[in-house]
């Protein structure tokens, strides 16, 4: 369904004034793939271009060089009324509810508006498939709730909102922006089983952005982690928590606290330092000046290309696609090679 590869996506810097001063490189050659009803989560810390990735799905901007490709559509290159009906297809929760619904429409008004722009002008209609929407995602009392106001409701139900805005136009692509980032604990798990319960009934492809490693279990069967622009690792998710290959992977899940992290003891906390400027990346890994594995004269020179990661029990490539960004799997599989001869 979605085909993303080597995508780029520059910012150029201007010089006060006029003149060129160079790109912020927020996505700097970035490829997945994404299947009718699976989902994907996409993590990493703030600056590491998730949002940017994002911008450029929903086609907010435009990839600076490769290509996005949705059921055979070249999405950067959609404008007017093909990029209206591209945008129908994909619904997107953002992550401050209150922020993204308006303060002066009522629920019906907010759950309207996009069958409006897409021409369903009968009224009965419309009232129909926003009471069915609130329905299925449990703002209820429907009669109580249709004709309030954002601000009369809890964080939670304002999250209700925008999934239910998002779900209206029945996409089949749902990108959802740390949905449960700004919610109490107590409704975050409620929300994700609920996003979860969208996905299979509707058959939906997801693409989960977060910072959160702790809760990407509830919702995705694939996951990637983005450092300076690019991916670092990529798996089935189980295949992740249970075999995190890359540092920055390790720490990430280190800082998460999640218990299933055996194998992210190295580190005890996020590795000192800063991600990188986007603007002068270093040289080789991106990671190499935080890194404490990092190879003097390898790391710091040579980009790291993914690699299909070794099982470190069995000597075999585990499950489906594990692939990570670092020289040590290199070391690793030469390791294998020498321990089968
Ligand atoms: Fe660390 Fe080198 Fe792997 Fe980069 S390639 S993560 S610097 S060991």
């Amino acid at each position: 369904m979605l085909k993303v590869n080597d995508l780029h996506v520059w910012y150029e810097l201007k010089k006060f004034g006029f003149g060129h001063a160079g790109y912020v490189r927020a996505v700097d050659g970035v490829s997945f793939e994404l299947t009718k009803g699976e989902s994907i989560a996409c993590v990493g810390e703030s600056g590491c271009g998730k949002s940017s990735l994002m911008k450029a799905i929903l086609r907010l901007n435009k990839p600076t060089k490769g290509t996005i490709d949705f059921n055979g559509i070249d999405v950067g290159s959609l404008g007017g009324e093909d990029l209206k009906a591209y945008r129908s297809e994909v619904g997107f929760i953002q992550q401050d509810p209150f922020g993204a619904l308006a303060p002066f429409m009522t629920i019906r008004q907010i759950l309207e508006e996009p069958l409006i722009i897409n021409g369903v002008s009968n009224a009965d209609e419309r009232l129909k498939k926003v009471e069915r929407i609130m329905e299925e995602v449990k703002l209820t009392p429907i009669a109580e709730i249709i004709n309030k106001f954002p601000h009369m409701l809890s964080g939670g139900q304002q999250q209700r909102v925008v999934i239910a805005r998002a779900m209206i136009l029945e996409p089949k692509l749902l990108v959802a922006d740390e949905p449960v980032s700004m919610l109490d604990a107590s409704v975050r798990v409620e929300i994700l089983k609920l996003l979860r319960n969208l996905q299979e009934k509707h058959n939906l492809a997801v693409i989960y952005i977060t910072h959160d490693l702790s809760t990407v279990r509830y919702f995705s069967e694939y996951i990637f982690v983005m450092y300076a622009g690019q991916i670092v690792e990529f798996a089935p998710i189980r295949d992740l928590l249970q075999n995190p290959t890359h540092p920055y992977t390790r720490a990430l899940l280190e800082a998460s606290g999640d218990p299933d992290a055996k194998n992210a003891l190295e580190y005890k906390e996020i590795p000192p330092g800063e991600p990188p400027s986007l603007v002068n990346p270093p040289s080789g890994c991106r990671f190499h000046p935080r890194c404490k594995f990092a190879i003097k004269g390898k790391c710091d020179v040579d980009m790291p290309k993914p690699m299909p990661v070794v099982d470190g029990s069995n000597m075999a490539i585990t499950g489906n696609k594990h692939v990570a960004a670092c020289w040590l799997v290199e070391e690793e599989w030469k390791n294998h090679a020498e321990l089968a001869n």
